[in-house]
């Protein structure tokens, strides 16, 4: 390598080569380029960073380089390195291609010694000021490069204040200053057992290689794991040595920091803190209260126009909101350094939207600038960033948002607790369908088993309710009504807060920000549904999901799961029937009652979806997913057998004391009477033995039911075509609800999806249902029916046998979370709470594929399916409803694999519509390795 490559001055560098310059290196050679007056320097590469840590010595030569450009430098300036006349002195600073705030190391005020510090002192005419820049720079250097304690130089700072009866830094005399310096050089050499280098190169070698260690220490190594930095992102540390001005030369200097926009709100209006007569260090130190930017008019008004114009050229620029730190030197304004602000998302909505109309970006560039998991915080409510609460454990977080509720363990006392008006958060070991009740009625879900897309969590994201799933430390005792975690003991009726975006579980109450849907957000959202090819789909289950939905743009439902619907209270014991049915004809008879509550819900999705398309899927799940458990019924079994034998003995009690002694029931005649008179009415009404038949009948049937492997068992198409009058009754409801729709008036747009389908023939045999029912709908309504017929694909075969398929299915709709297990042969559940975790640390597998879809293996079935498909039926519409559909980097490939739609939970349909058009937008960049 061309060592003469390892430094770059700052008119020369390649702005755009962060990787070799670092972030901060590239902006200050941009920034030099385009005319701000920047302090000159030059920039050391992040190669060269790489040879030092490699070789654990500087690449030969580079010293004499350096030399070289310090020589340049002093020829710019006017200034000279080691001058005792007129000192150069230099900052020597970090800076890698991504920002790590503080992880780093800087090194100020380099330069100075004995000599150079008089120069200063005659230059500047401030001995204060000279002696206050010695004594931070020998405990930088001190610090950094010789790795003393900084305590050891704050204790000394201490004890010179107190000696001297002041409290601020700023109260030093220049005496006490230089008594304070001298205090600093003794600890110096006591620590490192030789005296502080006066020879400026020295002092500079030593730092630069202190930079660039800093690049492994520990802080940097763990912010890197941390953020997932990886080698291709930044790699290595530059140095940048830069002329030192100084903003702490009197009252026509100052410090400090600016964002070119309010990065709290967005709004269009420079934002920031400046101190007179002070350093950076004393911004961020805090040891004096900065003054708003704003109140620079009065005090500064020319370089207040400075700033703004300053502002106005880095907008220009860099298109993109800036946060830039500055000084000015007796009345000189300097740029530092700048990098892209960090905005929270309600700021960086807004400024996408207002640099548009500002004519400063395109509309492209505004909907490519936001990560859309950002928008996920304005959807949901967050807890106020400012709390300081310790949290009590930590879950998943499974679904966004905070909550705060009195804690119930089970779905009856959330809905009790919950209609007087209680807010309540379900905890539960792990939920069942049967408890859907309870989320109704709950803020709130938290479990301490099943991880993120356990049935807790699949159905909080459904409902748009937070959830943290599988917190293991909180044990459960549902009995006791009581849970223990750690030390603390939480009983039912005990507040507690979840926050489903991180995982935490917090004691208490805690305060909200609330959500909501701005203006700026729906007009971005509506430049992303114009750039989309996508369509974006919701999944619902309710009108009021629907509704809700539709509030955040879905453009559809593209999954409703019927058996949601199914898990009502009022519900569940005509289902339970259904199920319990020996015949045919009692099962019909169940049906039929389920039917009208079945049409009423379509009728509102519909309604709620005027003019866009419902598809509804035909029930899926395995039948036992009604029942309780047999284990439950076990135990009421025997309660009940116990509550008989208890009954019978106390019938007979008379005749058992008559045995013992004839007068003794005569004592007790009144109370025995009665007690027996009681017993047979009790007896005759026989509530106990109905009771236990049912529960008996149940249990049978669970036995009956129960399957090894129920997920691959006797669920969705299966059910339809064994039990062919539960097909029936659900299309029965679909359609007549759509028939009463179009009477009406209500432009209704329904598709009837099959769930589990293998076969075409599966496919032909439901079809032959729906037929019989349009054509009688039809005659019986006097409407004519138009919808659509399709088919899940979530079954490796009908990826296979998908051109087959399409003969009878008019469309496609990946369900990734079957198809995730079934191509990978792992169950959900026992995949993430047992290995993929390892799986993922370890690398085997880049992400948990449940969460983000495997373009390699799922993708690629994808792919295959929708060519077949659409060789067969080249209009075939073909969208995704797996938990994948929400997520930025699954739709990215669903629209390059040429999907239609991609459907969603409600909460996710913002984020899945500025995915949509990013993929569109990024489409040529896309590539599948
Ligand atoms: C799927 O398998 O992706 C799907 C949407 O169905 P469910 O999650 O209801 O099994
Ligand atoms: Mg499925």
């Amino acid at each position: 390598m061309n060592r003469s490559t390892f430094i770059y001055t700052f008119a020369q560098g390649d702005a755009s080569d962060k990787i070799r310059l670092g972030g901060k290196g590239a902006n200050l050679c941009a920034m030099t380029q385009i005319g701000l007056n920047v302090p000159p320097g030059f920039v050391i590469t992040t190669e060269a960073c790489l040879s030092y840590l490699d070789g654990n010595q500087l690449p030969g030569g580079l010293m004499a380089d350096v030399r070289a450009h310090i020589a340049e430098l002093e020829h710019k300036t006017g200034k000279g390195f080691g001058n005792e006349a007129n000192p150069l002195l230099i900052s020597v600073r970090s800076g890698s291609a991504m920002s790590m705030p503080g992880m780093m190391d800087t090194i100020l005020n380099l330069g100075l010694n004995a000599a150079t510090l008089e120069g200063l002192i005659r230059v500047t005419g401030s001995p204060r000021f000279a002696y206050d820049a010695w004594r931070r720079f020998i405990q930088l250097f001190g610090k950094i490069a010789m790795g003393i304690d900084d305590e050891t130089f704050d204790g000394a700072m201490v004890a010179t204040k107190h000696k001297h009866g002041v409290t601020q830094d700023v109260d030093l005399t220049a005496a006490q200053l230089k008594e304070l310096a001298d205090r600093f050089l003794a600890i110096y050499r006591e620590q490192t057992g030789h005296a502080f280098p006066a020879d400026p190169y020295e002092q500079l070698r030593h730092s630069i290689e202190a930079v660039f260690r800093s690049w492994n220490g520990k802080r940097a190594v763990d912010y890197r794991r941390q953020f997932r930095i990886t080698k291709e992102m930044a790699n290595g540390t530059a140095v940048n040595v830069v002329m030192m001005v100084f903003g702490n030369m009197g009252e026509d200097s100052a410090t400090g920091v600016g964002f070119t926009r309010n990065p709290a709100t967005g709004e269009n209006a420079i934002y920031g803190e400046y101190l007179t007569n002070a350093q950076g260090e004393d911004v961020v130190a805090g040891i004096r209260t900065p003054k708003p930017i704003a109140e620079m008019v009065q005090e500064m008004p020319d370089l207040y126009r400075q700033l703004v114009e300053l502002r106005n050229r880095l907008e220009a620029h860099y298109k993109e909101v800036q946060d830039f730190e500055f000084t000015i030197e007796k009345g000189r304004l300097y740029c530092l350094q700048t990098r892209n602000g960090k905005m929270n998302a309600h700021a960086m909505v807004r400024t996408s939207v207002e640099m548009f109309m500002d004519g400063l970006i395109s509309k492209e560039r505004a909907l490519m600038r936001i990560a859309p998991m950002l928008l996920e915080q304005l959807l949901v409510p967050t807890l106020n960033p400012t709390h300081k609460v310790e949290p009590l454990a930590r879950g998943l977080p499974a679904s966004p948002g905070a909550a705060s509720g009195r804690i119930v363990f089970d779905a009856d006392t959330a809905e009790q607790r919950c209609k007087v008006g209680e807010k309540v958060i379900l905890v539960r070991e792990e939920t069942k369908p049967e408890d859907i009740h309870g989320f109704f009625a709950a803020q709130a879900i938290l479990t301490s088993r099943g991880g993120k897309t356990s049935h807790a969590a699949v159905v909080a994201r459904g409902m748009g309710k937070p959830c943290v799933s599988g917190c293991d430390a909180i044990r459960i005792d549902v009995r006791e009504r009581r849970a223990e975690v750690g030390g603390t003991v939480l009983h039912e009726g005990d507040v507690i807060t979840i926050d489903g975006t991180t995982g935490y579980v917090y004691p208490g109450q805690m305060s909200m920000v609330e959500p909501e849907f701005f203006a700026e957000l729906a007009t971005l959202l509506s430049w992303a549904d114009e750039a989309a090819r996508l369509k974006v789909l919701a999944n619902a289950d309710t009108p009021r999901d629907a509704s809700r939905a539709r509030q955040y743009g879905a453009m559809g439902i593209g999954l409703c799961r019927t058996e949601r619907m199914f898990n009502e209270p009022q519900r569940l014991p005509i289902v339970q029937e259904m199920i319990l049915a020996d015949t045919t004809e009692a099962r019909r008879d169940a049906l039929e009652r389920l039917l009208p509550i079945q049409r009423e819900d379509f009728k509102g999705i519909f309604k709620a979806m005027t003019g866009l398309p419902v598809t509804v899927r035909l029930l899926d799940p395995p039948m036992h997913e009604f029942l309780p458990t047999a284990s439950q019924l076990e135990f009421e079994i025997s309660h009940l057998r116990h509550l008989q034998r208890v009954t019978r003995s106390v019938a007979e009690l008379p005749d058992t004391l008559r045995l013992l002694d004839p007068e003794l029931p005569r004592d007790y005649v009144e109370s025995l009477a009665k007690l027996q008179e009681s017993l047979v009415r009790y007896r005759e009404a026989q509530r106990d033995d109905k009771l236990l038949t049912r529960r008996e009948a149940m249990l049978k049937k669970v036995h009956l039911l129960s399957e090894v492997n129920p997920m691959l068992g006797h669920r969705g198409v299966r059910l339809g075509i064994t039990f062919p009058e539960i097909y029936e009754m659900q299309i029965h409801a679909i359609l007549e609800a759509a028939a009463e729709c179009v009477k009406e008036g209500i432009d209704t747009h329904p598709e009837i999806m099959v769930p589990q389908v293998c076969d075409a023939e599966e496919l032909r045999r439901v079809k032959t249902l729906v037929d019989a029912a349009k054509a009688s709908i039809e005659a019986r309504y006097g409407v004519a029916l138009h919808f659509k017929f399709g088919s899940m694909v979530e079954v490796v075969r009908a990826c296979m046998r998908a051109a087959s398929l399409a003969e009878v299915a008019e469309f496609f709709s990946f369900g990734t979370n079957d198809l995730t297990q079934a191509t990978f042969s792992f169950s959900r559940e026992d995949a993430e709470n047992k290995f993929l975790p390892q799986y993922v640390a370890a690398g085997i597998l880049p992400n948990n594929p449940f969460e983000v879809l495997d373009v390699k293996g799922v993708g690629r079935l994808m792919k295959l399916a929708v060519g077949w498909g659409r060789d067969t039926r080249p209009d075939l519409v073909v969208g995704i409803c797996g938990e994948h559909g929400g997520q930025p980097d699954s739709i990215r490939f669903c629209h390059y694999a040429g999907l239609d739609y991609v459907s969603c939970s409600a909460p996710r349909v913002p984020i899945a519509r500025l995915a949509a058009a990013q993929a569109k937008l990024r489409e040529k960049e896309y590539d599948e390795a």
